[in-house]
């Protein structure tokens, strides 16, 4: 999806007016003198979000996205709203949404006339929806916002400094004994008393985490295809695919998506073998990995490079309080199923405030021309970036954005509900570190976030009147 270039909107000085107050007229003719007065309140957060996502025309291409319901009573673009809405407000579940969905705020919200105590629609409604969703027109708003945030110069002043890194890890929302659909993943799972193995059912992703700039942002997510879907897309398989499969479909993806937007892949233990190096590098990507095992090439050989050398590098943290010693290595060519030289990168870790903690030691490989020429501080930092993705994406979804629950289990729902919440993260990092520069660190991103989202569920309560949806997808 195209469309024009977008400008970051400043944030407005306590007591202004917000710019989108005085919009010109409408194509349709209609002025902004139409939107409620809360509207230009100049720090209703929920406002404020509002017509933050109207920049990225984010409504306008919310209300496109089709379903495959037959002669549906309830419009598409209610249903999708009201999804988002949940994942923004964070609802635990569709039940929760029904219980809105009667409610005044919420009704105004999605643009709709009060009816008190009537649902506008079901959760069951809602199910059907998720049910045949498109995910093709849900993947390409994710990536939209993403490219309107790279216009928007998101990326450019991050704590990256010049390099685009993204931790790809595999997350598994959820886990079930009992309840299950055709795309479930299985495995066999051990207990003990009495002595049995049962069958899970889960799904798993692969998502890759752009850590370029203040607002982090999921690009895509990949699912775990079963063992009948890959023999539907004609590969010869009995089993369903590994995480490190999807990781590589999911590296083409990105290439084919958003090409040198990215320069670096950040990696866990599990990919640093020949077949995921070899497709990252001829991707044009580099990648920083986590080596653990001292018994595997390229670590084993860097080990023995390193034994009894000085180091080629020490230096103090003063924001972490760290001393650091490093031992640096480049040109190894001892992996069989690699072509490339890889550069291993130890570094041993103690505190400066804590010096009777134990030593730490991070070990890195480092593929790739362009990642094997960066200093080694900043292969290092990058590399400990990696815990964002735990951290700002898996810790979050799970503990606060509800995604370890079911919202609704059917294939095309799992992955709806994915890529819509993504779109509803992405949203809120940017909104929050971005249009109102809240500062990462040192305050807890969590609360920060947390916060907001209860000044908006408190804006959506005491709404008025109807959100003119109408005029505000216009952009
Ligand atoms: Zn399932």
């Amino acid at each position: 999806m195209g469309g024009p270039d977008v400008q970051e909107v400043p944030s407005s000085p306590a007591g202004s007016a917000p710019s989108l107050a005085v919009t010109p007229p409408t194509s349709q003719g209609q002025t902004t003198s139409q939107l409620p007065k809360w509207w230009a309140r100049p720090k209703d957060r929920l406002a404020q979000f509002i017509k933050y996502c109207r920049t990225y025309d984010l409504f306008g291409q919310l209300s496109k996205v089709e379903d495959g319901r037959e002669r549906p009573q309830i419009p598409t673009a209610d249903v999708v709203l009201g999804l988002f809405f949940t994942a923004v407000l964070r609802l635990p579940s569709l039940n929760a949404l029904e219980g809105e969905l009667k409610k005044a705020g919420f009704q105004r919200l999605l643009g709709l006339p009060v009816q008190l105590n009537e649902k506008a629609f079901s959760a069951d409604t809602v199910a059907r929806v998720l049910d045949s969703l498109n995910l093709d027109q849900l993947r390409e708003i994710l990536h939209d916002v993403v490219h309107r945030a790279e216009r928007n110069k998101a990326f450019r002043d991050g704590p990256t400094g010049a390099q685009r890194p993204v931790a790809l890890d595999g997350w598994q929302p959820f886990g079930s004994y009992h309840r299950h659909c055709k795309d479930c993943l299985q495995r066999k799972v051990k207990f003990k008393n009495p002595d049995r193995e049962v069958i899970q059912y889960y799904h798993t992703f692969v998502v890759p985490l752009l850590l370029a700039g203040d607002a982090e942002l999921v690009l895509d997510v990949e699912p775990l295809r079963t063992a009948d879907l890959r023999r539907q897309d004609g590969e010869t398989a009995d089993t369903h695919d590994g995480e490190q499969t999807a990781a590589m479909r999911l590296v083409d993806r990105l290439q084919a998506e958003f090409g040198s937007l990215i320069d670096l892949t950040v990696l866990d233990a599990l990919y640093p073998n020949g077949p995921m190096m070899t497709r990252v590098t001829e991707r044009g990507y580099g990648a920083i990995m986590t080596l653990k095992k001292e018994t595997d090439e390229p670590l084993k050989d860097a080990l023995l490079l390193m034994a009894g050398r000085p180091p080629d590098l020490v230096w103090d943290d003063a924001i972490k309080k760290e001393h650091i010693v490093a031992w640096d290595v480049d040109d190894i060519e001892t992996l069989d199923t690699f072509q490339g030289k890889v550069r291993v990168l130890r570094a041993e870790i103690s505190s400066l405030s804590k010096p009777m903690q134990p030593t730490r030691t991070w070990c890195t490989g480092v593929i790739g021309e362009l990642a094997r020429h960066l200093h080694p501080r900043i292969v290092h930092d990058l590399h400990r970036r990696r815990w964002h993705i735990e951290n700002t994406a898996f810790n979050q979804w799970t503990q606060h954005w509800h995604l370890g629950h079911v919202y609704r289990h059917s294939p095309n729902a799992v992955i709806a509900v994915m890529l819509l919440w993504c779109l509803a993260f992405n949203m809120m990092q940017l909104f929050t570190y971005r249009r109102l520069r809240r500062p990462r660190v040192p305050k807890d991103p969590c609360d920060t976030i947390k916060d907001l989202v209860t000044l908006m569920k408190d804006a959506v309560a005491a709404l008025k009147a109807p959100m003119p949806w109408r005029l505000l997808r216009d952009t």
